[in-house]
């Protein structure tokens, strides 16, 4: 009898385990899909004090952006970012940069010239806000990734978001800031070892200037803040 019970809740708890996540899953993938809808339909007003409000959880000026969710799809899978102009020394702001996978199925980051004005990763279009920074106890300056620190930060920012969606300023939030899949500047997000990069006119090391979650693959466009048209661009597979 024990035996059966026994074989009973060996077999059981990973089903129930897979069937948890499954229910989970398809309820997460229901609520963003709701919420890309209050998003996209959202007043420019609204989305820009969003914006505002997640920038100034910190007290420094951003030197790092995220791509905020727009709500937005678009008909093909191109990748073309405007990179912000109101990033302190980062001399790319107002290029335009675009994903590429050529044959060789390898896939690279690099500057183009564009008209186009927005903001469009692999399909769906962001805009941009920065991350918000703060001087810790220590005197430097630390980028604030944490939803529930933002939300602790600022009960603006929180009857902001609760506008939009009542039920969960926290869902939309990580709905706005955690589905792209690119980060502009700021420390690289590394999948493998880091492969910190070197400027071959200056030796200095280059800085992050953006990267893009690809499929399996994470690409990195790295450039000198000192010559500027000193790029190089990799990738890691998770
Ligand atoms: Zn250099």
């Amino acid at each position: 009898m024990f035996d059966v019970i026994a074989a009973c809740l060996c077999v059981g708890l990973p089903v129930v385990a897979i069937l948890y996540f499954l229910v989970f899953s398809i309820q997460w993938k229901r609520e963003r899909r709701l919420i890309a809808k209050i998003v996209a339909s959202a007043t420019e007003v609204q989305m820009e004090e969003i914006a505002r409000l997640i920038e100034s959880c910190g007290t420094e000026t951003p030197t790092a952006a995220f791509l905020m969710a727009t709500g937005e799809s678009t008909p093909d899978k191109t990748t073309l970012i405007r990179l912000p102009t109101n990033i302190p020394q980062f001399p790319w702001g107002g290029r335009c940069v675009t994903l590429t996978n050529d044959e060789g199925n390898i896939p690279s980051l690099s500057f183009v010239e564009s008209d186009f004005e927005g903001i469009v990763c692999l399909g769906k279009r962001y805009r941009t806000v920065g991350v918000p920074k703060k001087k810790t106890k220590t005197g430097k300056s630390k980028n604030i990734y944490d939803i529930e620190r933002m939300l602790s930060a600022s009960p603006q920012l929180v009857a902001a978001l609760k506008e939009l969606y009542p039920k969960s300023p926290q869902t939309l939030l990580v709905y706005l800031l955690r589905t792209a899949p690119a980060q502009i500047g700021g420390p690289p997000g590394w999948y493998q070892d880091p492969e910190v990069q070197k400027c071959p006119k200056c030796g200095r090391y280059m800085s992050l200037i953006v990267q893009i979650e690809d499929g399996s693959a994470m690409v990195y466009l790295f450039g000198c803040r000192a010559h500027p048209d000193e790029t190089a661009t990799l990738y890691q597979l998770d």
